[in-house]
């Protein structure tokens, strides 16, 4: 394991690191939900003729569609976030420039505005 003892203060490099994992993880995990919702999508589309109720499944697929949408969002968060990590723009709002304050970014590593934008 290379993870610092709890009580060592991390530099930038290992907080960034660190948030870069962070990130990593969680674009894997949406394009896995995403790639999930197209299957449903297309099993949907194929057994349509057989379902009664098709009001239901327009109505599923409407869901679907809205939740892929917010994930795709997500997604273009994260790589914002990871090409920011890059450049050394990270941690800043794109809207003021004010930096995010580190309790936000921990919890919302892809965050990209600050608190007040945000809001
Ligand atoms: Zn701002």
């Amino acid at each position: 394991m290379d993870e610092p003892a709890a009580d060592a203060q991390p530099s930038d490099e290992d907080r960034f690191s660190a948030i870069r994992r962070a990130l990593e993880a969680e674009q894997e995990q949406l394009a896995n939900q995403v790639e999930d919702l197209d299957h449903v999508e297309n099993d949907a589309l194929s057994f349509d003729e057989n379902l009664s109720d098709r009001g239901t499944v327009a109505a599923e697929q409407g869901e679907n569609k809205a939740l892929a949408a917010r994930l795709r969002e997500q997604l273009d968060d994260v790589a914002l976030a990871l090409a920011r990590l890059e450049d050394g723009s990270y941690g800043t709002c794109v809207q003021c420039g004010t930096e995010i304050a580190d309790a936000r970014l921990e919890a919302m590593p892809a965050a990209r505005f600050c608190i007040d934008c945000a809001s």
